[in-house]
Formats: C-alpha cells, structure tokens, sequence
C-alpha cells in the first residue's frame, strides 16, 4: 500500500491522506487548508473563481478528470470523511458526484443543515446522492480496502477514526479526537480496538503538541500586540479560566456570570460545538435567561433533535429564542418570513412560531429588546462583531456586556484575522475585559503518549499539527525509531 500525505502536514487540518493499493485509491478526509488558502485569497474580494484556480495554486492536488466539469474518469475511487469540520471535508464539494463519500450518518445531518443554510455555491455543495454513511459496528469494502469507522470523541458529534487494511497491511488514521470530553470512552474504545488491530502505520492528529503548552496562548499574545500598534490603545484584556472538561466550563461560565447582572452575556463558539451549545443552555437555565441562537445553529440543532437518537439531551424548539439575520428593508412580519429564500430556514421559523408564538423570534423591531433588557438574555453566536452590530441601537448607545470566547478548536488564520476586529468591537463596548473559557477539541500531548503505548505501531505519522518536530517528545523511547516525519506529497510505501 502507498500513503502520499497531499495536506494536514505541518499545519492545523488540511487533511488529505492519498491510500493506493492495487490501482485503487482512496481519499482520507479532503479538507480545506486555512493557511495556505489565507496566503493568496481573502473573501469575498479576492476569492478563487474555480476549481482550476485553486489547482494552479497547488491548494488541491493536480487530480486529472477528478474535479467537476474536467473531462474523463477520475483517478480517485472514494473519499472517507471523519468529522464535519471545513479542515476535513471542505474541498470535497470540488470532486465529481460520482466518486461515493462515506461519512458518519451525523456528519451528514450537519453537514447537509449547513448546505441548506448557505448560499450554494461551486466550492460548497456536496451532492446528497454521492455520500454513503456508516455507523460504529459498519464494516466497509472500498475496493481492496477493508475499513472499519470507529466513533471517536472530538467537538463535533459524530468524529470518526478508521482501522485500514489491504494487501495485508494495516492503517489506522485518528482523524481528530480527545480523551476529555463527554464522550471519551468511545476514544478510549478506539484506542483498545486499534492495539488489537496491530497496525503498520498509525497517523496521529498532534494538534496540541507546540512549545508552549497553549499554542493558542502565544496567537492571541501577539493579536493584542499587533492591536495596541493598530489603534494605540490597549485591547480588553483576557481573563483565562482553565477548565478540564465541560462540566467545569458550565462551572466557569457560571462563576463569571454571577459578576455580570446587568449585562448582556455574550457568548462565542463554533455552530456545531453541541457539547458547548449544551452547556450554554443548561448555563441559561440555571440563570433563567433566555437563550438566543442563530438560524444555522437552529437548524443544525433541530435536524440532530430528529434525526439522531444518539444525541441527547439537547435543547428543544421552546428552550430558545431564533435570532433572524438581518435585511435591509423594513419589512412586516408576513413579508420577513416569505422572504426568507431556503426553505429550511422558512420551515424553521414557522415551528418556532407554531410552537411558541412569533416573539421567539428575534428580528426587526424586537431586536431592540436585547440590548433594553440586556440582563434577561444569553446569546450564543460564532460571529460576535455580527451580532453586536445586529442588536447596537439605531444611536449606537451602547448595552452592558460580558464577553465569553469559547470556542474548542485552536485558531487558524482566519479566526486571527478575525479576532483583531473582535477587540475592536469589545473595546467599543467599553469593555477592560473579557473571559477565556474553553475545553479543547483535540488530545493533551500526554494522552498520545498512552495512544502510542497501547497502538504500538510500526510506524508513526504525525498530522493535524504546525510542531511535528517536536512529537518525539511524547513518543515512548521504545517507539521513537518507527517515528516518521513527513515532507507535504511525500509518499510512504509498507
Ligand atoms: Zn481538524
Ligand atoms: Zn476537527
């Protein structure tokens, strides 16, 4: 079997693993690259036109007849998705929907929420008929490939890693996974099932492995930096609170919530972080504030509600109010919800209406009422500039708030850019401070040192990580000599 590593080399995601075996190949995870899409386009100005811009640029691999609309057979036979985050299935849009993607059943409920929230557009749309899914327990034959999907904990339901054979040889990929979050006894189930499996090469996502112990640290350090040069006056400051699972983020939040009575609560984190989406509703429970939302986390939310048995305990139509993007034109109710031109969207608005009367939705003129009674309310979006401009009076008198980033997965370069403009907006507020309070998606360096005494494989390839360098200081001794740190398209025979 060949291994060609096209992405996820020395950068965060990016993933794109090339399996070859017997002139079949196969696709582990085809994630988008932040860092090296960030180096030539910033949207929506400059913007790749097409696929071929993004191929002559080397974002995406030179596959001949692959990518929509190229003449002939594509030279890839399948594409095995392990979780719904960009850095791993993003550039999957781009390929010909009759090459079969096989993903989690979850990753496609969220994955397809999202496509019907969005703009379609020639680097978004994924073809439903084109995804097969599978279960924990499913066994897949890819050609000669023999794959079993293994559940895995990570900061998006549904994150698998995958036990691999052909031709006699054995590969186990772990995607992105955790050993802390509420799931984690699925990743240790995986790391029992993947020493049994005796593997060849194992990659190993090393996210967190840097020379500080908080690589994300360093990044804001030098954001405040840059934003004290920018605008002369000293950005809000941080105020970290550490927390080793979800259970002492509710308690954080809660502790810093008591301290902000009067203001608004503001919360940022990704829309598919349903473990985080959890605990802010059960934080504005406790509280009894009411939660606000935004329709692609609605609708995200809802389709997991109904569609996925194995999630529980999840907030329902009724436990929060739908925050409505904003149009332009004043418009009546009646006129906003015909406007609203995906159907999903449209669909989503009348059951919370139905459910719950049209003041559970938050648009137009009770907009206002946020920042009037800022004390009654906890807003969870993953664009706080956004939704502070969205809720800021016509006379831009300012509201008390409080500011809780909580985002899980470390900062890519376009968070960064974005988080310079996300001091501005807290220091418009008036804000000296604001609150750190997150657990992370990915593995403690420790917890690979146990993932890599209980694999024991032959070889080890470190992905999903900016510092592969230094991987070899959580690598058991007895382990070091198979330890294998590869060059972007390099290719790897066993
Ligand atoms: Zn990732
Ligand atoms: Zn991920």
């Amino acid at each position: 079997m060949k291994i060609s590593f096209l992405g996820g080399i020395s950068e965060i995601g990016g993933n794109k693993i090339l399996l070859d075996h017997d002139r079949f190949r196969i696709l582990l995870d085809f994630g988008k690259s932040f860092k090296t899409e960030s180096k030539f386009f910033v949207r929506p100005y400059l913007a790749p036109f097409s696929i071929s811009d993004l191929i002559k640029l080397g974002i995406v691999p030179n596959f001949a007849g692959t990518y929509k609309w190229q003449p002939g057979e594509p030279v890839i036979d399948g594409v095995l998705v392990s979780h719904a985050h960009l850095d791993h299935y993003g550039y999957v849009p781009l390929l010909k929907p009759e090459i079969p993607v096989f993903m989690g059943e979850t990753s496609k409920i969220i994955i397809l929420a999202r496509q019907d929230v969005q703009t379609s557009s020639w680097e978004r749309k994924i073809e439903k008929e084109s995804i097969n899914t599978f279960r924990t327990g499913s066994q897949l034959e890819i050609g000669p490939f023999q794959v079993l999907p293994i559940h895995v904990d990570h900061s998006i339901p549904g994150a698998y890693a995958f036990l691999i054979e052909a031709g006699g040889k054995r590969v186990v990929y772990t995607g992105d996974f955790r050993f802390h979050g509420q799931v984690s006894h699925l990743s240790k189930d995986f790391m029992e099932k993947a020493g049994d499996f005796q593997p060849d090469l194992l990659i190993v996502e090393g996210t967190r492995v840097a020379p500080e112990s908080d690589p994300e640290e360093a990044m804001i350090r030098l954001l405040e930096q840059h934003n004290i040069y920018m605008s002369s006056t000293p950005p809000p400051l941080r105020v970290k609170k550490e927390a080793a699972n979800e259970r002492e983020v509710l308690e954080e939040m809660k502790a810093v919530s008591e301290t902000a009575e009067n203001s608004l609560i503001l919360i940022e984190a990704n829309t598919t972080d349903i473990d985080r989406l959890r605990t802010v509703w059960l934080l504005s429970r406790e509280l009894g504030r009411q939660l606000v939302i935004g329709e692609t986390q609605a609708l995200i939310l809802n389709r997991l509600s109904k569609e996925d048995p194995n999630i529980k305990n999840l907030p329902k139509i009724g436990d929060f109010l739908l925050y409505l993007s904003r149009r332009r034109k004043k418009k009546s109710w009646e006129e906003v919800k015909e406007e609203r031109r995906r159907p999903a969207i449209k669909e989503l608005i009348s059951q919370v209406e139905d459910h719950c009367g049209p003041e559970a939705v938050v648009w137009g003129e009770n907009r206002k009422k946020l920042a009037r009674e800022p004390n009654s309310f906890i807003v969870l979006t993953p664009n706080s500039p956004n939704t502070l401009m969205g809720i800021l009076p016509e006379d831009g008198r300012k509201f008390p708030l409080t500011f809780i980033l909580s985002r899980s997965e470390p900062f890519n370069e376009e968070l960064a850019m974005s988080f310079d403009r996300l001091l501005n907006w807290l220091a418009y507020f008036g804000l000296k401070k604001y609150y750190r309070i997150h657990v992370s998606g990915h593995a403690r360096p420790e917890d690979l040192r146990t993932v890599i005494e209980e694999i024991k494989p032959k070889t080890i390839v470190p992905i999903h990580t900016s510092y592969p360098e230094l991987f070899d200081e959580y690598v058991p001794p007895s382990f070091r000599d198979g330890l294998r740190l590869i060059s972007i398209k390099e290719t790897l025979e066993l």
